[in-house]
């Protein structure tokens, strides 16, 4: 679904990717995990095409596309990001929109620019977007503003707008960092889920090493920049995570 090669990027002399190459087949999910800084978010933003990598000779594509190539996003970026759903850890719903409304925007596949009202949407559209809500079990709230929902309630909004979007790639960064342990619970396993019944790739970037054992088959670590470790989430060790962390491991692994 996903393969990086050769990916740098530097912020003015700060280099926050080191030649990263990566490779995720579709249908796999993928926990991404390193200390705070270490480049989980500029590696999501670059796969969701939101960022440009530091020139030649990196590459990226998705789903067999060409995304970008040293430092351009192709002509095909916009059809890719299509397929491309993106969640971060706050502040994916327009909070003035009701909930119904914010997954409807998945049909557009981007935030209009309109006041959004739900008679811009087809019956069938608003069917379609009704069952994604009860496929994560917030449909009771559809007609509620998005505000106010539950912190974990809004990221499973945000994930059946995703659904409706209609993407086969779900890049999902922090989803789950400012949730209690049972929102974050719930958040993981609508993501599994969704990973499993309709086979939609899942990258989702975790600061608790323990989501990533539980719910992601494969782990891919980093440190600065550079990826430390890329194998099955069981065989990380705690010596590993403990040099991957320093100080701040206790509370993490
Ligand atoms: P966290 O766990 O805190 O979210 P992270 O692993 O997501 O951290 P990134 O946000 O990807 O880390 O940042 C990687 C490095 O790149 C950091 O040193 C950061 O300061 C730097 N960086 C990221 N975005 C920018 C930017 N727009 N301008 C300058 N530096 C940036
Ligand atoms: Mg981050």
């Amino acid at each position: 679904a996903v393969s990086v090669q050769g990916l740098s990027k530097t912020f003015g002399k700060k280099q926050a990717l080191c030649d990263i190459s990566l490779d995720v087949a579709p249908g796999e999910m993928v926990a991404l995990i390193g200390a705070s800084g270490s480049g989980k978010s500029t590696l999501i933003r670059h796969i969701a095409g939101l960022e440009r990598g530091t020139g030649a000779p990196c590459c990226i594509d998705v789903f067999g596309k060409r995304l970008q190539e040293a430092g351009k996003l192709t002509r095909e970026a916009r059809e890719i990001r299509r397929e491309v759903g993106v969640i971060f850890q706050q502040f994916n719903l327009v909070n003035r929109l009701p909930v119904l409304t914010n997954v409807l925007i998945g049909h557009l596949g981007r935030i209009p620019a309109w006041r959004g009202t739900l008679g811009f949407f087809s019956r069938e559209e608003k069917q379609a977007a009704m069952a994604s809500l009860a496929r994560v079990s917030i449909d009771e709230t559809a007609r509620q503003r998005s505000s106010t929902l539950s912190g974990g309630q809004q990221q499973r909004a945000a994930i059946a707008r995703a659904l409706v979007q209609g993407a086969r790639l779900l890049l999902a960064d922090e989803p789950i960092a400012s949730l209690d342990p049972a929102s974050a619970k719930r958040v993981m396993e609508t993501l599994a889920e969704i990973n499993r019944q309709d086979g939609i790739t899942v990258v989702v970037s975790l600061h608790q090493v323990e989501y990533a054992r539980r719910y992601c088959p494969r782990t891919v670590a980093l440190r600065d920049g550079v990826i430390a470790y890329d194998g099955p989430s069981t065989a990380l060790t705690p010596a590993f995570l403990r040099e991957l962390y320093g100080e701040a491991s206790e509370e993490l692994i």
